[in-house]
């Protein structure tokens, strides 16, 4: 805990995963790298959401069964990514955009990423993406750039205030 802390010159974010058992360090609890084709499209996948928040992981089977109600299906192409795993996409990134500035754009550094807070997922298909953006709100999830029709974050506040104005993209440009 500490060396992260040292690490990132920030205070660890730490819950207790199951009660009575160690605290987890949240920023350091890996996702799923992959999981089963999405059933929609095959480009896809669709991982487990482990190492979401608990207050997250919530909201998110609580938007997934609103959706099936509905009759619609969520494919969760990516959700928690611990620093390790985030480090590694923005270093992909960074290769195929030539320079960390575009990278950011569309891959966050560890230390900004909401992936790895635990509070983001990335919805495909398109049309999948598109019923959230329409239907998240009222179960507190929000779309936020414009160049990624796939991510939504969480936030318990985003039911009742409504959600934030859409940024060009995660660098604000
Ligand atoms: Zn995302």
């Amino acid at each position: 805990m500490a060396a992260l802390g040292a690490a990132t010159g920030r205070l660890p974010y730490a819950y207790e995963r199951i009660p009575g058992q160690p605290t987890a360090i949240l920023e350091e609890v890996p996702g799923a790298d992959t999981g089963p084709v999405c059933p929609l499209d095959k480009r896809y996948v669709d991982e487990q959401p482990d190492g979401l928040r608990p207050d997250v992981l919530d909201a998110w089977r609580r938007l997934r069964a609103e959706a099936k109600r509905q009759g619609g299906t969520l494919c969760l192409q990516d959700s928690k990514r611990s620093m390790r795993q985030q480090q590694r996409e923005f270093a992909d990134a960074v290769r195929r955009f030539g320079t960390p500035e575009q990278a950011a754009k569309y891959v966050l550094p560890p230390e900004k990423s909401m992936h790895v807070k635990g509070i983001a997922v990335d919805v495909q298909p398109y049309a999948s993406a598109r019923w959230v953006e329409r239907n998240g709100r009222a179960l507190g999830w929000c779309r936020q750039y414009e160049n990624e029709y796939w991510h939504f974050e969480y936030t318990h506040d985003n039911a009742t205030r409504g959600c934030p104005p859409l940024r060009p993209s995660a660098t604000g440009t």
